[in-house]
């Protein structure tokens, strides 16, 4: 059976660091991995802008705690799974993701780790791996696995390349205009319809 590989923010759920954003109207925070490609130099500033405003781990819980996956997204998990097997690659951190994924039926998730003292305090992460969504792909197919991928963004394109075939998905006009080799999918039917394709190739 296939493995599809799916990015999370941005294809299941929204962004929480925008969201967050919009809830403490701290607009630094809006940036994403759709504006600065190095992800290490995002989160650095990140960290920074909550230390300056006080804020830390029990704050962006309680944003996430009123946060639902993407309409249409719990549908599409349920019938991935019935064609394909899911993994889910993301570059957020267990200590978001965890409400999401009850709400996803509990996919399969690899991701990163936050570091946070006892008062709440995000005081640093931990990224499991350089450069994990290629990683990952890559150890699948050293199992043998046919592997199809899907993401919207920069931190996604390893991932992509490195995949049997990658999917574009949902992404801003600046991904598409940068990676104009793998196809921009806009809706979770034409997503089910790429996948099912490759899977018939
Ligand atoms: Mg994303």
């Amino acid at each position: 059976m296939d493995v599809v590989c799916l990015d999370l923010e941005g294809v299941l759920i929204p962004e929480i660091w925008i969201e967050f954003a919009t809830q403490t109207g701290i607009d630094e925070l809006r940036a994403t991995t759709r504006d600065i490609p190095d992800y290490d130099e995002l989160m650095t500033m990140r960290l920074g802008i909550l230390e300056k405003h006080g804020l830390g781990l029990n704050e962006i819980q309680e944003v996430i705690s009123g946060m639902k996956p993407l309409e249409g997204a719990v549908d599409f998990v349920n019938w991935l799974r019935s064609e394909f097997q899911l993994i889910i690659l993301s570059d957020t951190f267990y200590e978001f993701a965890d409400p999401f994924m009850v709400q996803l039926g509990r996919p399969t998730l690899f991701c990163h780790r936050l570091e946070v003292d006892g008062t709440g305090k995000v005081t640093g992460y931990k990224l499991r791996q350089k450069d994990p969504k290629r990683a990952s792909v890559k150890a699948l197919k050293n199992l043998n696995y046919r592997v199809f991928a899907a993401g919207d963004s920069y931190n996604d394109t390893t991932m992509l390349s490195e995949a049997d075939e990658g999917f574009l998905f949902m992404a801003p006009d600046n991904v598409i205009a940068e990676f104009p080799q793998y196809p921009a999918i806009t809706h979770y039917d034409g997503l089910r319809k790429a996948l099912l394709d490759a899977s018939k190739v």
